[in-house]
């Protein structure tokens, strides 16, 4: 049977964006949920400036209260060198770092050009890896760029490229702000599989125009083999105009599971953590199949 990686996101990307600050406690339950259900690889926090993403100003204290799993891996997003060091000094196992395809959305979101964020990047794996942890690299706004536009696919593969070449664990493209379609994202993640093979493709979507999912689709079709999911498409960029939530883990354990890819992550129990997360956070939340009827009925 085929099957799909799915990193659980909503512990940093979901919630970052919520304005509502959520305690440590609830994120460490929320955490503790999504293992629970299945999910063995988790974004549980970022090690950025807390004057610029309030949520996140408890890392070091939801590193410390994560579970002893040597089955999970947490990762945490660092965006410079001495978030990678509060990182490593932390327990995270993975760095989670992050380049931007587009000059403008890195400066404003980074402070930095796109050549300069891809630099920080490759020395955050370095790093990592010096310190024996792992890393990944997120190629951002892969897809599109709230103020340049299209971004070049010629461009993303290039970036894709030399991410690789400081062989991270995988090299993610993401959707900042949730313009991609599905057609779009069969052709980049067919080139950067080629490009970069071995080394893995993730995918992170959000679902701000009602693309996500279908996104998801065209990037497994495609050779994508990790996805990046929140719990009740919990999410945002607080960065990006308009982006909406992130495509919800269990309307794609939904769509995995039902055309027989395997991902180990249990539907019934992601339904669950997100309708207890829907509830915390104190409002309705975008994925879908939470409000369906269970399908196939439970037999009677
Ligand atoms: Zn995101």
């Amino acid at each position: 049977m085929p099957s799909v990686e799915i990193v659980e996101v909503a512990p940093r990307d979901g919630l970052q964006n919520e304005a509502r600050l959520v305690s440590t406690a609830q994120k460490l339950e929320l955490i503790g949920r999504a293992i629970a259900a299945g999910a063995r690889r988790l974004e549980v926090t970022s090690f950025v400036n807390p004057r610029r993403v309030p949520q996140m100003a408890d890392a070091d204290e939801v590193a410390k209260g994560l579970p002893e799993r040597g089955d999970v891996t947490f990762i945490a997003l660092v965006l410079n060198r001495r978030g990678a060091e509060r990182a490593l000094a932390a327990r995270i196992d993975e760095l989670g770092a992050v380049c931007v395809a587009s000059d403008t959305f890195a400066m404003r979101n980074q402070g930095q050009t796109s050549a300069e964020s891809l630099e920080v990047a490759r020395e955050t794996v370095a790093l990592a890896k010096a310190a024996g942890r792992g890393a990944q690299i997120t190629v951002a706004t892969a897809f599109g760029c709230p103020f340049e536009g299209e971004v070049p696919l010629a461009r993303v593969v290039e970036m894709a490229k030399r991410a690789a070449d400081a062989a991270p664990r995988e090299v993610g493209l993401a959707d900042t702000i949730g313009v991609a379609v599905p057609g779009q994202v069969g052709e980049a993640v067919a080139r950067v599989v080629e490009a970069i093979a071995p080394i893995p493709v993730r995918v992170h979507f959000h679902d701000t125009r009602n693309t996500a999912i279908a996104n998801v689709w065209a990037a497994v079709q495609a050779g994508a083999t990790v996805v990046d999911a929140a719990l009740g498409g919990l999410g945002g960029c607080p960065f990006a105009p308009g982006a909406s939530g992130n495509v919800a883990t269990e309307d794609v354990l939904y769509l995995l599971d039902r055309s027989g890819i395997a991902t180990g992550y249990d539907r019934a129990g992601a339904i669950a953590a997100a309708t207890w997360l829907a509830d915390v956070i104190g409002r309705d939340l975008s994925g879908k199949v939470r409000c369906a009827p269970a399908f196939p009925p439970a037999a009677t």
